[in-house]
């Protein structure tokens, strides 16, 4: 199983973003290569692993929209400092970016031959995204997907996890390999595997601690809405302790929060702290007030983030393991990119001495 999966390289890193996106890719890695790592492979000896999680920073689709490059850079040094802080083991795990292993930019070139532009006019993200303006739209705003199928296609991935709006995205990724391998064929062989979707678990989806109908955003511009990655732990507490709430006490049951956003939302991030479900976090705290139940929030908050938020400080700080971590990752996917875009060279007729 190799399973192939990128994110957009943001900074400002809060809570939700680690709940929502970053742990799921934690959960997957330590559920994916339980079995073994990459130490032996590393070392020289051994053959790839059999089961194999490749995360990058989605660095070449960023600019697809203008961006400033900035904070595209910092964005992903931070990206790349939470995912380790996080959990992401970069020995176990290849984490790299795009922009340092060429072969993403190479393949979606030669992949573009193959796509359709009927198949990218019917994608509902750039639908979405291009709105009325078609015309005033990056070329990659609209290629975007080929990078996608690249992405997954130059490894041989067997899986993929997508969320809803992202299924129509890996569809694409095997009709362009399907089309690939019935037009073209490296030495009798099919050159592409076709990537298999699974659904991830359902994330927890965080709200602000200010308005529990707001989603928790790093643009939000009250920092008093979010808990930071890097908050210290004297921030987390009081940023729970002002955090708002109303003066009932909690229900017995989920359906008591049907209109208290706020209040749900304070069940809702302990419940995902603690990977326990609501209703069982409303068992225990059943007819108690916020008085009783912030508290117990904010330390199990603080309990959970130090580790990280301290990791996360500490690699910020320290560029130069950044650089190794990423560049080492690089290194690694591009030894695995290597063979496949060999044989989609060969595969199109194309010389290469
Ligand atoms: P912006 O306000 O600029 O959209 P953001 O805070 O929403 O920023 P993104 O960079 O858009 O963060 O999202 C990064 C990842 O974190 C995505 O996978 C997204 O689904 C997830 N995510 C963001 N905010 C939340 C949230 N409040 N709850 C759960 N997941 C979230
Ligand atoms: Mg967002």
């Amino acid at each position: 199983m190799r399973v192939v999966s990128g994110i957009q390289p943001t900074g400002n890193l809060h809570l939700g973003n680690y709940l929502g996106a970053i742990r799921n890719w934690v959960r997957m890695q330590d559920e994916i290569t339980a079995d073994g790592d990459d130490r032996a492979q590393l070392a020289g000896g051994g053959s790839a692993p059999k089961n194999q999680c490749l995360f990058f920073l989605a660095d070449l689709h960023a600019i697809s929209q203008p961006h400033v490059p900035a904070e595209l850079h910092r964005g992903s040094l931070e990206m790349t400092a939470a995912l380790v802080a996080c959990g992401i083991d970069p020995m176990r795990s290849i984490l790299f970016n795009q922009a340092q292993v060429p072969q993403h930019a190479e393949l979606q070139w030669l992949l573009s031959g193959t796509a359709r532009m009927g198949w990218l006019n019917r994608m509902t993200q750039w639908k979405d995204k291009a709105g009325k303006n078609r015309e005033g739209q990056s070329v990659a705003l609209f290629s975007y997907p080929v990078l996608q199928a690249a992405d997954v296609l130059l490894y041989q991935a067997t899986h993929v996890p997508v969320g809803e709006d992202q299924k129509q995205h890996l569809e694409l990724a095997r009709d362009i390999a399907q089309k690939f391998n019935n037009d073209f064929a490296s030495e009798g062989a099919p050159v592409f595997t076709l990537p298999e979707p699974f659904i991830p678990p359902v994330a927890a989806r965080i709200m602000s601690l200010r308005d529990g109908t707001a989603k928790m955003s790093k643009s939000d511009p009250s920092d008093l809405s979010r808990i930071n990655l890097s908050d210290d732990p004297d921030t987390v507490m009081r940023k729970i302790k002002k955090a708002k709430t109303d003066p009932e006490p909690l229900p017995g049951e989920l359906a008591g929060l049907a209109d208290r956003p706020e209040a749900l939302n304070l069940v809702t991030i302990y419940a995902a702290v603690a990977d326990r479900s609501a209703e069982d976090v409303l068992g225990e705290f059943a007819g108690q007030g916020f008085g009783a139940f912030k508290p117990a929030l904010g330390d199990l908050l603080v309990e959970t983030l130090r580790p990280i938020s301290r990791r996360f400080t500490e690699l910020l700080e320290d560029r130069e393991s950044l650089d190794a971590i990423l560049a080492t990752g690089a290194a690694r996917a591009r030894t695995l990119a290597g063979p496949t875009l060999d044989s989609v060279y060969r595969a199109l007729g194309l010389v290469r001495a």
